[in-house]
């Protein structure tokens, strides 16, 4: 499996897990050009072959708003959660329903949710391809222990640090939108991070990326330094607001082993 952060915060949202069967992509926030734009910098060719589905986390246009547009030119079926009203999406595309805790198969991608705290119906999105699962979680306020223990079955997470609180409360927002992003059904901050990474010790994640870091309320440096405090014996890296990455899948199996072991959460 592959997977590509064509881009992360609040200017779109798109991630592509590949594998040579299945093409799934998690959230729709950048437009069919932006992505072939994005992909062809990690050297990868967007048009190249058909998505077998598409998977907005939420309403919200930085996941959301190219929906439409990347179903019609890729002819990919939407999955939706029901917390996604979209009646217009539902009448005018191909729509299957996805349950939130159900485990679904795109190709040979096995893929699971959570519902996260957030200001619109929202999911935590875990797939797995041969033994190796990824697990992403943006757009959440805080970390329920349900979220904790759904992050704890991937080897790699995508996590929300989108603020420093420190550069939010000195920053530009309007004081309505600062409420907003620090509210329990708002967004991660670094220290919120931190904690959920320090929450998931001994379990089996070994890498970890920052993702959804605000451009304006957060620093690239600040976040990866609060994640490495909290976590020295973690691989920890921050995604700068809207660049394209390959996530590093390669994992340390002896490492694993030892983790599994002391653990008794059913793989
Ligand atoms: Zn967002
Ligand atoms: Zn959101």
């Amino acid at each position: 499996m592959r997977v590509f952060v064509a881009g992360s915060g609040s200017s779109g949202n798109s991630v592509l897990f590949e594998t040579e069967r299945a093409r799934l992509l998690v959230d729709c926030g950048i437009g069919p050009r932006g992505m072939g734009k994005r992909l062809r910098a990690l050297d990868v060719d967007f048009e190249a072959r058909a998505l077998d589905a598409i998977l907005p986390t939420h309403e919200h246009a930085d996941h959301f708003g190219r929906a439409a547009q990347l179903a019609r030119t890729t002819g990919a079926p939407l999955l939706l959660h029901r917390g996604i009203a979209a009646p217009r999406l539902r009448a005018s595309h191909d729509v299957r329903e996805l349950t939130v805790g159900q485990r679904l198969e795109v190709g040979d991608l096995s893929i699971t949710t959570v519902a996260v705290p957030h200001d619109a119906p929202n999911v935590a999105v875990r797939v797995e391809h041969r033994g190796v699962a990824v697990a992403m979680a943006t757009d959440l306020g805080h970390v329920p222990r349900a979220v904790v223990d759904f992050l704890a079955t991937a080897d790699v997470l995508l996590l929300e640090a989108n603020h420093c609180p420190r550069l939010l409360a000195a920053g530009p927002y309007p004081a309505s939108l600062k409420r907003r992003v620090l509210s329990d059904v708002g967004h991660l901050s670094n220290e919120q991070a931190g904690a959920a990474l320090r929450a998931l010790r001994g379990a089996r994640p070994a890498r970890a990326y920052l993702v959804h870091l605000s451009a304006v309320n957060n620093d690239v440096d600040v976040a990866t330094r609060r994640a490495r405090a909290s976590r020295p014996d973690l691989a920890v890296s921050a995604l700068a607001h809207g660049a394209p990455s390959e996530l590093d899948l390669r994992l340390d199996r002896r490492r694993r082993s030892v983790v599994y072991g002391q653990m008794s959460l059913p793989f």
